[in-house]
């Protein structure tokens, strides 16, 4: 608005919601005592919000998405797409940023996240790191961020969050322990696990079509360090374009399956990866029990097992899979989940957070196939799942190995039980 000679357009889906982005603009003008140095009208009903600077030829004005006759403007200087995701991405695409390229205006896109639609896409292009895609940025703030309206704030680790009986997580009541906010804790207490986390939590998130709905940062995620008296596996996906996926994932005595690190990586051949995983810094005591990956791919399996050990692989129907996974999900007795997952691996969680069936032609979800997409972290997941839990081959390269002197590669790598520990081995974890 500060610019002379700019056009400026909060476009709402309709003038109800183009009108709360107007209202911040108008409000702040007033304080700043700039009303009386403009023209205006503030008129909801009928569509009539604008604040024009004399003195700067500047316009601010807002517009309906449902009246695409008034949209058809040039030379835009700046919009702001009132709760976007809200909008028709061919509000966008059509009207909105043609409108934008004379000028080479800039667009905002707040919103409430509203499950996965093209704003989610619009999202990522904020949070991608290429360099193609500079010109994006995109934030998150959950509610809690505004201490102003949420004193005490909230904490996704607070202790006082539990699961009940059923799993279901519940915040308990003030025993003044934490800062928490009481009426968040009151919506928290109240709400379905969709509901907090897309309107609280700013997240993206829509259970319809979920594989994994059960998954959520609050209970799956949390801090813990390498024990190297537990069993290691690890777990592949093969790509290429598609990352190269392998999770480090330890089980305790009791089953619990506890994934501590991720390796997401592209365009490098499989015999880089078994290189770089087996030159890896790895923790004091560190082992490998057993080696799962995708069956589909026997090259890869060939090349992988020449750095890292003997690749278990076999196909098994996804249903299982998914239900293996699922029921490690659940909340336990003693108040864990059978899966825990550290918070380094970033990409993984992301994955599991929206991995979903794909659509089928009739728009329901299909039982059998997920999107292949994104999906790559979860399905090295599942890989380990099937030949741990659902082939049941809980056992140790031990078991195939009696003794260290195969004379393989891996064989400098391979640490087996009771057997040797690697040499410059780093306490990072
Ligand atoms: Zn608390």
């Amino acid at each position: 608005m500060f610019v002379p000679d700019s056009i400026n357009w909060v476009v709402g889906p309709d003038y109800g919601l183009g009108e709360k982005e107007f209202r911040v603009c108008y409000l702040d003008f007033q304080k700043l005592g700039l009303l009386s140095r403009c023209s205006k009208s503030y008129n909801v009903k009928q569509g009539n919000m604008r604040v024009y600077f004399k003195d700067l030829n500047s316009l601010l004005e807002v517009k309906s998405a449902e009246r695409k006759d008034s949209l058809v403007g040039e030379g835009l200087d700046h919009v702001c797409m009132s709760e976007a995701a809200k909008h028709q991405m061919s509000t966008w695409d059509m009207y909105i940023q043609p409108a934008l390229t004379d000028k080479i205006g800039s667009a905002d896109f707040p919103s409430t996240p509203d499950g996965f639609n093209w704003f989610k896409g619009m999202y990522e292009l904020g949070q991608s790191p290429r360099e193609d895609l500079n010109d994006y940025v995109s934030w998150r703030f959950p509610t809690w961020t505004n201490r102003k309206m949420y004193p005490g704030g909230w904490d996704i680790r607070c202790p006082n969050i539990v699961a009940n009986d059923s799993g279901q997580s519940y915040h308990k009541s003030g025993d003044g322990s934490c800062t928490c906010n009481a009426e968040l804790i009151r919506v928290f207490n109240n709400s379905t696990p969709t509901f907090w986390l897309q309107e609280y939590c700013a997240e993206f998130t829509a259970f319809e079509g979920m594989i994994y709905p059960e998954f959520n940062e609050m209970q799956h995620v949390r801090d813990f360090p390498y024990n190297p008296m537990w069993k290691n596996w690890l777990t592949i996906d093969f790509g290429f374009v598609d990352p190269f996926v392998c999770l480090d994932i330890m089980i305790d005595p009791e089953d619990r399956v506890w994934v501590w690190r991720e390796y997401f990586v592209t365009t490098r051949t499989n015999q880089e990866h078994a290189v770089v995983l087996k030159n890896r810094e790895q923790p004091n005591g560190y082992h490998i029990d057993a080696v799962a990956a995708d069956p589909r791919d026997p090259d890869g399996i060939a090349t992988v097992s020449w750095g890292v050990g003997a690749v278990t692989a076999n196909a098994i129907d996804r249903s299982a899979g998914y239900e293996s996974v699922r029921r490690a999900l659940k909340v336990r007795e003693d108040g864990l989940p059978g899966l825990i997952i550290h918070p380094r691996c970033s990409e993984l969680i992301r994955q599991m957070k929206i991995l979903r069936y794909a659509m089928t032609r009739e728009g329901h979800n299909s039982k059998q196939v997920q999107h292949d997409y994104d999906d790559h972290g979860p399905d090295a997941l599942r890989y380990f799942f099937n030949e741990y839990f659902v082939l049941g081959r809980n056992m140790s390269l031990a078991d195939l190995y009696t003794h260290p002197g195969n004379r393989t590669e891996a064989d400098t790598f391979f640490t087996y039980h009771g057997g040797i520990k690697l040499e410059d081995s780093i306490s990072r974890w």
